[in-house]
C-alpha cells in the first residue's frame, strides 16, 4: 500500500477514535504548503542534469514545522507527504513544540560527487531559502544527508538571511550542532525498546535482536543494545547481511563494515540472505531502514514477539492486521524513531540560547522524554482501549487538534 495512503488511514482511525469534527480532520490531514523545485546543476564533467526536489510543510500548529531532507532515488511526492505528516504526529508524541515537515531530492547520492552533491543541496536551499527558517521550518538530516549536507544549507541560507545556525539541525559540531545528535535516533529506539520490554517484565539481556539496516539509525541502535547486554543475532543492510546465534561482536561488525564497506564475510558470523532479515528467528525485530517492508507477503513469517519501528512506515496497514492476529507487539515509528527529533529540539534550543549542553545532559533529557512518552501513549491505549499505534496517533493527533482549536481559523 501507498505510504500516504496508509498515513491517512492510520490519520483517520485515530480521528475516530478521538471523535473529531470531520472538519477539523480535513483540515489536519491536508498539508499546509507543498513545494515542488527543479534544481538543475552542471555535473563535474560539464553537463549538466536535472533533479525535482520536495518540501513539505504539514503543519505548524505546535510551532515550527520540522523534518529531514531526504536524498534517495524512490523520493516521490506522495512518500514526501506521508513523511511530513508523520512528522506532525510524531514531535506532538515527543511533546515537542513543533509542527511536522519532510524534504526531498529524487537522486541517488552514490552516484553524485562531494562537489555534484554540495552544488545540488545549494540549488536546493536557493529554492527554499524564503519558505524555511528559524521560526518557520526547520530541516535535518534523512536517509541520503547527513552533516555535511546541513552544513551547505546553512552556508547557502545564511547567505540571505545571515548567519544563522539554528535554520537546520544535525549540524556538525563546529558549527553549532548539538553532542548526541548522530547517536540520538539509536538511542532513542534503545530507550524505547526498555520501555516496552520493561512493561512485559523482560529487558535487554534477556532478549535476541535482529536489525535490518545498519546505517546511522541501525548501527547505533545495535551498539547500544549490545552495551548493555542485548545479543544482537542478524544485521543486514544493502551491502548483505550476517548472522550469529550467539551474538554479534557489533563493535567488530562496526569496524568490518568501515574497512570493507560491506557486511558481507565477516569472520564473527555467517553470510545470510539480506531478504530472511525479517522472518528470522528471533525475540526483537528491529526495521531501520526503508519504508513499507513488512507486507502482506511477509508478515505471516514474522518469528519476532516484538517490532520496533526505527524506519518511518515499515510496517503496511495489512502487515499490522496481520501482525496483530499473531499477537506480535509493535512499538510505532511516530513514538519509536523520535529521538533523533527530540535531540535535533535540543540543538535547536542550544542555537537560540547560545548556550552548548554536556552529552550527558542531551543523553539525560532524550532518555526523560521518551519515557515519559511512552507512559502518556500506555495512558491513551487504556483510555481507547487501543494497540500502541493508535495510542501514540490519538497522543499526536489530539495534541494538535487542541493547539489548531485554541488558535482558531481567520475569519
Ligand atoms: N529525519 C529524522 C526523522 O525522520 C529527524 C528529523 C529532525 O531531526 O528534524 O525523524
Amino acid at each position: 500500500m501507498n505510504a500516504l495512503t496508509a498515513t491517512n488511514r492510520n490519520f483517520r482511525h485515530a480521528a475516530r477514535i478521538l471523535g473529531l469534527d470531520s472538519k477539523l480532520e480535513k483540515s489536519l490531514l491536508i498539508p499546509f504548503r507543498e513545494i515542488k523545485v527543479e534544481c538543475t546543476i552542471p555535473k563535474d564533467d560539464g553537463t549538466l542534469v536535472s533533479y525535482v526536489g520536495f518540501r513539505v510543510q504539514h503543519d505548524n500548529a505546535r510551532g515550527p514545522m520540522k523534518g529531514g531532507i531526504r536524498y534517495h532515488p524512490e523520493v516521490d511526492p506522495d512518500e514526501v507527504n506521508a513523511l511530513a505528516q508523520l512528522m506532525t504526529w510524531k514531535t506532538a508524541v515527543a511533546d515537542i513544540p513543533y509542527g511536522g515537515a519532510k524534504g526531498g531530492i529524487g537522486c541517488n547520492p552514490r552516484d553524485l560527487s562531494i562537489s555534484e552533491l554540495e552544488r545540488l543541496t545549494r540549488v536546493f536551499t536557493q529554492r527554499i531559502h524564503d519558505l524555511i527558517g528559524i521560526h518557520r521550518d526547520v530541516p535535518a538530516p534523512d536517509m541520503g544527508t547527513n552533516s555535511q549536507t546541513m552544513a551547505w544549507i546553512l552556508d547557502e541560507y545564511s547567505k540571505f538571511h545571515g548567519h544563522s545556525p539554528a535554520v537546520v539541525t544535525g549540524k556538525p559540531i563546529d558549527l553549532g550542532g548539538s553532542l548526541g545528535r548522530e547517536a540520538a535516533t539509536g538511542l532513542g529506539v534503545f530507550f524505547a525498546t526498555e520501555a516496552l520490554l520493561a512493561e512485559y517484565g523482560k529487558s535487554i539481556p534477556d532478549m535476541k535482536f535482529a536489525i535490518q539496516g545498519f546505517g546511522n539509525v541501525g548501527s547505533w541502535a545495535a551498539k547500544f543494545i549490545h552495551d548493555r547486554g542485548g545479543k544482537v543475532i542478524a544485521v543486514s543492510d544493502i551491502s548483505g547481511a550476517v548472522k550469529n546465534p550467539n551474538g554479534i561482536d557489533i563493535p567488530a561488525l562496526l569496524k568490518h563494515k568501515e574497512d570493507t564497506r560491506s557486511l558481507k564475510d565477516f569472520q564473527g558470523g555467517d553470510n545470510m540472505d539480506p531478504n530472511d532479515l525479517l522472518v528470522h528467528e528471533c525475540d526483537v525485530l528491529i526495521p531501520c531502514a526503508l519504508g513499507g517492508v513488512l507486507n502482506k507477503e511477509n508478515a505471516v513469517d514474522v518469528k519476532a514477539k516484538f517490532i520496533i519501528e526505527a524506519a518511518n512506515h515499515p510496517t503496511d496497514p495489512e502487515a499490522d492486521e496481520i501482525l496483530s492476529k499473531k499477537g506480535v507487539v509493535i512499538l510505532p515509528d511516530i513514538y519509536a524513531n523520535a529521538g533523533g527529533v527530540t535531540v535535533s529540539y535540543f540543538e535547536w534550543v542550544q542555537n537560540i540560547q547560545g548556550f552548548m549542553w554536556e552529552e550527558e545532559k542531551v543523553n539525560h533529557e532524550l532518555k526523560r522524554y521518551m519515557t515519559k512518552a511512552f507512559h502518556e501513549i500506555k495512558a491513551m491505549c487504556k483510555i481507547h482501549d487501543c494497540n500502541l499505534r493508535m495510542g501514540a496517533f490519538t497522543l499526536g493527533v489530539n495534541r494538535v487538534a487542541r493547539a489548531t482549536l485554541l488558535r482558531g481559523w481567520e475569519a
